[in-house]
């Protein structure tokens, strides 16, 4: 386990939802996770994601943990992607999107004969979409960096919507980086925060620019309700 830098070269860009771009844990994550379901399937079995009411398991991540948080309040060291010659502030698009009637008739054994278009889980969406436009974007963690590069490897897009062509990463950098292992799993290399972390992580560095308090989620599933807290937000180009 060692600080290292990962850099992704794009060919445009990439698509956000959220005001900063991709976590490396969650991509590692997500990575991950398709591998082991294509491996259960292989073995005849269904992995299934944890539901809203149970707690799910972590992966084994080859990244160290910052344990600062306390309790079940630690995350993996690692940063959100970092823009390293950003075009412009991103660019607002917006897509649009509404069930299928003809598909969930055919997936469904039952279908009431009004699925809403302006309320619940089936209602027609018009999603706004953040496009960054830069060559490359930078990662820092802590870890073992063979088993980070062999994962990244098999990653061909980052962010939303790459089946649309968002994203394309045309080479992966990993190397390893001569900083404090602190520094790496929490900071963008122009020492902002670069990733959301418990408050009590930045206790004695009041110098490191954030992006507020918030809630948000710790460690992956990041969408998962089990993984919210407080926290403070990544810092931001704006
Ligand atoms: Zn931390």
């Amino acid at each position: 386990m060692r600080p290292f830098e990962v850099k992704a070269h794009l060919a445009v860009g990439l698509a956000h939802a959220a005001p900063w771009a991709t976590s490396l844990d969650g991509l590692l994550a997500s990575e991950m996770w398709e591998d082991e379901k294509a491996a259960a399937r292989d073995r005849g079995q269904y992995l299934e994601a944890a539901g809203p009411d149970e707690v799910p398991a972590d992966l084994d991540l080859p990244l160290a943990r910052c344990t600062l948080g306390g309790g079940d309040d630690w995350h993996w060291c690692a940063t959100y992607a970092y823009p390293e010659d950003l075009a412009d502030a991103p660019e607002i698009h917006h897509w649009s999107g509404r069930p299928d009637h003809r598909a969930l008739e055919q997936l469904a054994r039952y279908r009431p004969s009004v699925i809403s278009d302006r309320q619940g889980r089936y209602r027609a969406r018009q999603m706004p979409l953040l496009l960054t436009s830069t060559r490359t974007v930078l990662w820092r963690g802590v870890g073992d960096i063979d088993r980070v590069s062999a994962t990244l490897a098999l990653i061909d897009a980052i962010g939303k919507k790459r089946s649309q062509g968002e994203g394309q990463v045309l080479r992966w950098e990993v190397q390893p980086v001569d900083i404090d292992a602190w520094s790496a799993g929490h900071l963008h290399p122009n020492g902002h925060l670069g990733r959301l972390s418990p408050r009590i992580c930045l206790q004695g560095r009041p110098t490191v620019e954030t992006g507020g308090l918030g809630r948000g989620a710790l460690r992956p599933p990041h969408m998962h309700r089990s993984r919210m807290r407080e926290v403070c937000m990544p810092w931001t180009p704006q």
